[in-house]
């Protein structure tokens, strides 16, 4: 079967065919720098990584851009509020994001472009707009689009547009439905903006948040790319105002598939900063959970369905892991060091299951439901001894193929902290000089900070205790 999507757009799923055959170009909303990211925010960029990586899978090179937001209105707030200049205040916020989606095991994107360094572009196309006369300047020198002058607007959120209020406007860069009207691309400068301004034709001001998107998508990827992702809220305003931004100033159809995740809920609510009900990762990693097991966690829901993100989910993560690792440590004992052979048959069932269910709008509850399906057979047949070294050598290279798409399956060991590999290997070293007192008191103090080491033939392993 081929691959399908559910496109916002159309709200039906949809084959999937690139623009340009084997290659996909796709833009993602990334975060606004301002706050350590929560974990609302990270099932939007799981759910975009597994996207990636199954795109990847199925053989497609990839250009995938995400934005950082550097500046808008939360950025300059709280900034000021620190005293801090601008740059140097989101700078501290980009680094944590690497820091957690790396924790997360979430691949980078081609580009991560900052808005601050594409002013010019934002300034180009604000330009292109009012020379087709669809902006026009308010009283106070900010510039706002004018949503009459765009039939389709509306079209992705569904709005009824008579509900449309042309001609009022809105200044901020988030509201409502029931508030749609013509929308701010630039906004003049105000004291509220300390010294965060440029220069533009028309006035000094700064750029409203949805133009930094339109900007930064088409400068990567072209007028018209293939697909284009972020959470439900993003849908409007957010999305709305960048097809129309963009439609306008070219011309061309801007995107061909809009992918959306549901939200990530806390007792039922949007998780988000406003609500002040949200956690982040280090808060997760603080209380001893693993960046592995929250990533599962967050995968494990098909992206269209909310997501309850409790602690009994991730203790079930754990529990699932841990099938997982003992599977695959029985499979590598079987195999030693022997080269894959023909795959078992229900390695290869097992692997296509998982594809079939992946091609079909990402649909991961039954991947994994045929990751284990997989387990259970595989482990009956270790347990009848019916498969060959070289037949368990082959099952494990059918799950690193699973895992290059789900990036949650390899170990927890390779996660442990670089002061507890380092006693690993001295403890590899006093062993191998046969100083078995040495080696049982580093083996302890391995454990004091949290990790199991068992010896097997292919070396020692870790496992969290
Ligand atoms: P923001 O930094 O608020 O612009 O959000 C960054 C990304 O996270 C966007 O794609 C949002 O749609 C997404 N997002 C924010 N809150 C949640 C949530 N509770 N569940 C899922 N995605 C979210
Ligand atoms: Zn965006």
């Amino acid at each position: 079967m081929a691959l399908q999507f559910y496109n916002t757009m159309s709200r039906s799923l949809e084959e999937f065919r690139p623009m340009e055959a084997g290659r996909v170009r796709m833009y993602t909303c990334g975060p606004t720098v301002y706050n350590r990211a929560h974990i609302g925010n990270f099932r939007a960029y799981v759910f975009e990584d597994l996207l990636r990586r199954h795109l990847k899978a199925s053989g497609y090179a990839l250009t995938h851009v995400m934005n950082l937001t550097d500046v808008d209105d939360k950025t300059i707030r709280t900034s000021l509020a620190e005293g801090l200049p601008l740059k140097d205040f989101t700078k501290r916020y980009i680094d944590g994001f690497f820091e957690d989606i790396a924790a997360l095991n979430i691949e980078r994107a081609e580009h991560y472009p900052a808005a601050t360094d594409y002013i010019p572009e934002m300034i180009e196309l604000i330009q292109a707009l009012l020379d087709k006369g669809v902006a026009y300047a308010s009283e106070d020198g900010s510039i706002y689009f004018s949503i009459e002058k765009f039939p389709e607007y509306g079209r992705l959120a569904h709005l009824d547009r008579a509900g449309l209020r042309p001609g009022a406007r809105v200044a901020q860069d988030e509201f409502e439905k029931e508030d749609a009207a013509d929308f701010a691309l630039w906004k003049a400068w105000s004291e509220k903006d300390g010294d965060v301004a440029w220069d533009a034709p028309w006035g000094r001001g700064r750029p409203g948040w949805h133009i930094e998107c339109s900007a930064m998508s088409m400068k990567y990827l072209g007028p018209s790319f293939d697909i284009h992702c972020g959470g439900v809220d993003n849908i409007f305003p957010h999305h709305e105002c960048e097809i129309a931004q963009s439609e306008s100033a070219t011309g061309k159809p801007f995107v061909r598939y809009w992918l959306h995740c549901a939200h990530l809920v806390v007792d039922g609510k949007k998780m988000s900063k406003s609500l002040g009900n949200f956690f982040t990762l280090g808060d997760l990693l603080g209380e001893g959970f693993s960046g592995r097991e929250i990533r599962y966690q967050l995968l494990a829901t098909h992206y269209r369905q909310t997501l309850n993100f409790t602690r009994e989910g991730l203790l079930a993560a754990r529990a699932a892991l841990a099938r997982v690792d003992e599977f695959s440590d029985r499979l590598r004992q079987r195999a030693g060091s022997v080269v894959a052979g023909e795959r078992p048959e229900w390695a290869s069932a097992g692997l296509a299951a998982f594809r079939a269910a992946m091609d079909h709008d990402l649909n991961v509850s039954e991947g994994l439901a045929a990751l284990f399906d997989m387990l259970r057979a595989g482990n009956k047949g270790l347990d009848g001894g019916e498969i060959s070294p070289a037949g368990a050598a082959a099952a494990l290279s059918v799950l690193a193929e699973l895992d290059n798409v789900l990036g949650v399956l390899k170990p927890a060991g390779v996660e442990a902290d670089a002061d507890v590999l380092a006693l690993v290997e001295q403890r590899q070293a006093a062993r191998a000089a046969k100083q078995w007192a040495e080696s049982d008191r580093l083996r302890d103090e391995i454990a004091s900070r949290g990790w199991l080491v068992q010896d097997s033939a292919q070396g020692p392993k870790l496992r969290r205790k």
